[in-house]
């Protein structure tokens, strides 16, 4: 293994290698398939991302609904039919050797690349307990903007977990089709900007509850959760249909080398598309802890995927 690091002419340069497998890491694919660069796109061990645990996609342009699978799996067929590559591989290291040259390291191979683009995605934080499992997808989930409009929750009580922004956000948001929406948060301190906390107080729809959930409980899907009041300690039966975490996302950058810079909130710091290292560009919800969309994903991946031509025909 030690050898090929004295002699690259071992391995294959690739022109580009894309890093990811969301609507971001697509789109960039399809964008340079049709630009006769023949993109090379590490998927990761479980392609698909965050569109994989969504169920119907209300708010893609184009689309009336469509299931997120079907619709990431739209994606990725387009970009393939313009002769982009892809392979199930984690890549595990990222760095840049010298200008035009990254090495890419997966558990199977090392990959060269004059290039790259970055669209590995976000996790959305999810939490743990007696029920939490169950009810995935049956009245628990993590998106609100991506679930919540879902007949299942019209006119129904909800229950929003958090104490920051997004939990201020989504709720708003869900005052739209639910009869009433609770934010349930275990401090009585938020971490939300006093704009935002301010407007969700004011909204009659909007109740604050403090303590931490204890279970989710119903038939095949959910019907109420207990928590524990930090007021009463006590336990608390409350009747929902759904339940949704907005504590937060971890941005996948842990494969980046130390030269990549990220933001103080750990996403990766780019300047329209580009990185503060030439040559890696980043998309989608790896570089964005602000508006999180799929539309907005496949838009990232487009411009990355123009800057990125750019470059290499710089390089050139
Ligand atoms: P934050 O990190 O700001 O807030 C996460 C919240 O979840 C915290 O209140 C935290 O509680 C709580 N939490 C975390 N883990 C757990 C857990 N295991 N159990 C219970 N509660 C938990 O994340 P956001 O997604 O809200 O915001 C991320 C960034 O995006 C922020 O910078 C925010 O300003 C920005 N944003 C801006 C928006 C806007 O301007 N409209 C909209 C949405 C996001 P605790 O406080 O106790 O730690």
């Amino acid at each position: 293994m030690e050898n090929y690091k004295k002699d690259f002419s071992f391995f294959k340069m690739n022109t580009v290698i894309i890093i990811g497998s969301g609507p971001a890491a697509y789109t960039a694919g399809l964008y340079l398939g049709r630009a006769d660069l023949s993109p090379l796109i590490l998927e990761g061990d479980n392609p698909g991302g965050q569109l994989l645990t969504t169920t119907d996609v209300e708010n893609f342009p184009g689309f009336d609904s469509i299931n997120g699978f079907d619709l990431v799996s739209n994606i990725k067929n387009q970009c393939l039919k313009y002769g982009a590559k892809t392979l199930e591989e984690n890549v595990i290291s990222l760095k840049k050797l010298e200008e035009g040259h990254f090495e890419l390291v997966t558990p199977k191979n090392i990959y060269l690349s004059k290039s790259v683009i970055i669209a590995t995605g976000a996790t959305a934080k999810i939490m743990q307990f007696e029920g939490s499992q169950k009810y995935w997808g049956h009245g628990i989930s993590a998106c609100a903007v991506c679930d919540g409009a879902l007949p299942m929750f019209r006119n129904k009580n909800i229950v929003v977990i958090g104490g920051g922004d997004s939990v201020m956000e989504e709720a708003l948001f869900l005052t739209k089709f639910a009869n009433k929406v609770f934010i349930l948060h275990r401090s009585e301190k938020f971490k939300a900007s006093s704009i935002m906390l301010k407007r969700a107080k004011n909204n009659e729809k909007i109740e604050f509850i403090c303590g931490e959930i204890i279970s989710a409980q119903g038939d095949t899907n959910l019907k109420q959760i207990i928590y524990r009041s930090n007021k009463t300690n006590e336990n608390i039966v409350l009747e929902t249909n759904g339940l949704f975490y907005a504590i937060g996302h971890t941005p996948n950058t842990s494969f980046l080398s130390s030269e990549f810079k990220l933001k103080s909130s750990g996403y990766l710091k780019v300047k329209k598309s580009k990185t503060n290292v030439k040559g890696a560009f980043g998309c989608g919800d790896v570089a964005d802890n602000r508006y999180k969309q799929a539309i907005t994903a496949a838009g990232s991946g487009c411009s990355a995927a123009l800057d990125c031509i750019k470059y290499l025909e710089e390089l050139s």
